[in-house]
């Protein structure tokens, strides 16, 4: 399966300075910052820099360098925004996961209790 990636999505604007964001953290491949829609008192998003719409395109397209930093990135992020009680990571993909912007990242929430892992569909 071929991977497709928009790069007019806001998070490639974001990244291109085109749109502003509450920044947590920058490393050489990703980038942290703030949910504009917080769900829960953290709700920071963490970005690879490069072009990638979905963690399976992630995985089968990006560097070693650029997995390695964005894993690195994200535990930085959990010890900076103090979640030392617990968080949840969520990344959602394409149409059933229902991923709204097509660039890959992943959510980390937490500062409250996160309750079940999913919804009853
Ligand atoms: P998804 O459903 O794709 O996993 O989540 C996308 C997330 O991006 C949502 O939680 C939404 O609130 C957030 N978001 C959408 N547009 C913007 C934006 O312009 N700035 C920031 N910081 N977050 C955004």
């Amino acid at each position: 399966m071929p991977f497709d990636y928009d790069p007019e999505n806001i998070f490639a604007k974001i990244l291109r300075g085109e749109i502003p964001c509450d920044k947590v953290h920058e490393t050489e491949h990703s980038l942290a910052f703030r949910d504009i829609r917080p769900q829960a008192p953290v709700h920071a998003l963490v970005i690879p820099k490069g072009p990638y719409a979905t963690l399976d395109h992630f995985c089968e397209e990006a560097t070693d360098a650029e997995i390695v930093d964005f894993w690195r990135c994200v535990g930085q992020v959990c010890r900076s925004e103090g979640v030392e009680d617990g968080f949840r990571a969520i990344m959602n993909a394409r149409k059933n996961g229902v991923q709204e912007v097509p660039h890959l990242h992943v959510h980390i929430l937490g500062g409250r209790p996160m309750g079940r892992m999913l919804d009853p569909a």
